[in-house]
Order: C-alpha cells, then structure tokens, then sequence
C-alpha cells in the first residue's frame, strides 16, 4: 500500500509573525517528493496570516486544537468553523500536552475527531505512553486504550479520514529519540491492532511518528515501513532545518 508522507509541524506556543514569514517564504519553494506534504500548525493567531502566505500546493495549514461545539457560550475556545474560514485543513487533536496538562480525556478527544471530521478538517490523532508505562511494559494497553474510544465515537471506517502521530511522552522534547526499530514495532502493533477492525483501513491510514525528530536522525525513522512521516516540535521552529527534512524526506 501506497500512504503519502506527512511531515507536520507542531509549532505550540513558540513563534512569531518574524517565523511566519521565514516559514512561508521557505515552505514555498522547498523541493517536495511527489508523495510528501507538510501540515504547519502555528499557534491560532498566525493562522490567518500564514493562510494569505502558503502557495505551495503540498504544504497545508494546520491547527493545535479546537473545540467540539461549533459556537457557544465557550470563552478562550476555538470552532472548526472558526478554522475553516483561515483554510486551516489538519488539526492536532489528543497531543500529550493537551492530555496531561489540560486533562483531556480520550472520549473528549475522541468528540473533536468527530467534530474535525463532520467539518472537513483531518484531525492528527496523537497517541502515546508515558516512560514508567513504557518500562512497565503497558505501552500496547496505554495505545490501545486512547484509540478504543475514537474507534467507539465515530466507527473505524471514517478512520479512513484521519492520520495518526505515535509521540512516546518520554520523547517530545527531551532529545531521547525511540530508535527505529522500537519506533517501528509500535508503529506495527497500531496498524495491527486497527487491522483487527478493518484490515482495508489499517493499511491506509497514515502513521507518523513523533518525538525529538531532527535532521539527523529522520532519515532513518521514516524508512521504516509501517512510519509515514513524523510530527515535528522543536525542529520545526527551524526554518533551516525543518525546510531540509521536507526536502530530503522520500515518499513511500
Ligand atoms: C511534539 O511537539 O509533539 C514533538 C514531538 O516535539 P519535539 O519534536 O520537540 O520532541
């Protein structure tokens, strides 16, 4: 099978209209493998700016979040309608941030993949296990568990519609990378366990990986076979550097 390469990047509450400028300029000229886009997710109030400046017609706009109920008496929320007006076409949902910090569940997060869905926004499922769930050998229960309720809320075919990022917590941001063989293994128990679902929709759904991805060492990730790209965090702040990962990262 055939899955385009995603790389995504995850600028979360860093960046400026400076990067947005540098990013876009970059963005619109890098040189992309057929089969690679790339989703920039800035922070909410550099959508509509970066949606006037992408041109490059595999480079999407992407949000961090958003909120299940489309308008309402919900202060500091964003709607999916909201987002559509700035032509934002991915969200992150479920990112471990948003779980730990903001204490989402994954049945809240599971109502904004349908919501992202019932508008025509791809929603980027994060899932991912702690290190102590790691060393006690629950990484597949943890994953299991955080897609079991989006596979209840909106049914494993429209999984056909979404893209999923494998971000072990212990990796974002700290620069301890999963290797590629730990990265693939999980990767495959994932696709495994929606195959039990829908073998069809396992093998399309795309599957990113996440955690201190970098110029080095994404080369390696990504040649995995059951890895489709990678969410990016800090080297997606980079325009250098982030620009050479799109460029150098190969299709399947
Ligand atoms: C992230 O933002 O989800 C992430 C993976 O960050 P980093 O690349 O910095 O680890």
């Amino acid at each position: 099978m055939n899955r385009r390469t995603i790389v995504v990047a995850n600028w979360k509450m860093n960046g400026n209209l400076n990067l947005v400028e540098e990013m876009s300029k970059r963005l619109n000229q890098v040189q992309l493998d057929e089969s690679v886009d790339v989703i920039v997710c800035p922070s909410f109030p550099y959508l509509a700016t970066m949606a006037t400046k992408l041109t490059h017609k595999n480079v999407y706009l992407g949000a961090q979040n958003m909120n299940a109920q489309t308008k309402g008496a919900f202060t500091g929320e964003i709607s999916t309608t909201m987002l559509q007006e700035f032509a934002v076409k991915y969200v992150i949902l479920g990112h471990s941030e948003r779980r730990s910090i903001y204490q989402e569940t994954s049945v809240e997060i599971a109502q904004k993949v349908s919501a992202a869905l019932n508008s025509g926004i791809t929603p980027i499922l994060c899932i991912g296990e702690s290190a102590d769930q790691r060393t006690a050998e629950q990484t597949e229960t943890i994953l299991a568990a955080q897609l079991q309720p989006v596979i209840d809320e909106i049914g494993i075919e429209k999984f056909n519609e979404v893209v999923i990022a494998y971000e072990p917590v212990w990796a974002i941001g700290t620069g301890k990378t999963a290797s590629p063989e730990m990265a693939q293994a999980t990767h495959q128990y994932i696709r495994q366990f929606l195959s039990a679902n829908n073998t069809e929709i396992a093998d399309k759904v795309p599957l990113l990986y996440g955690g201190s991805v970098n110029a080095q060492n994404c080369e390696a990730l990504f040649a995995q076979p059951d890895i489709d790209g990678g969410l990016l965090g800090g080297a997606s702040l980079k325009v250098d550097e982030f620009s050479q990962i799109c460029s150098t990262v190969k299709g399947s």
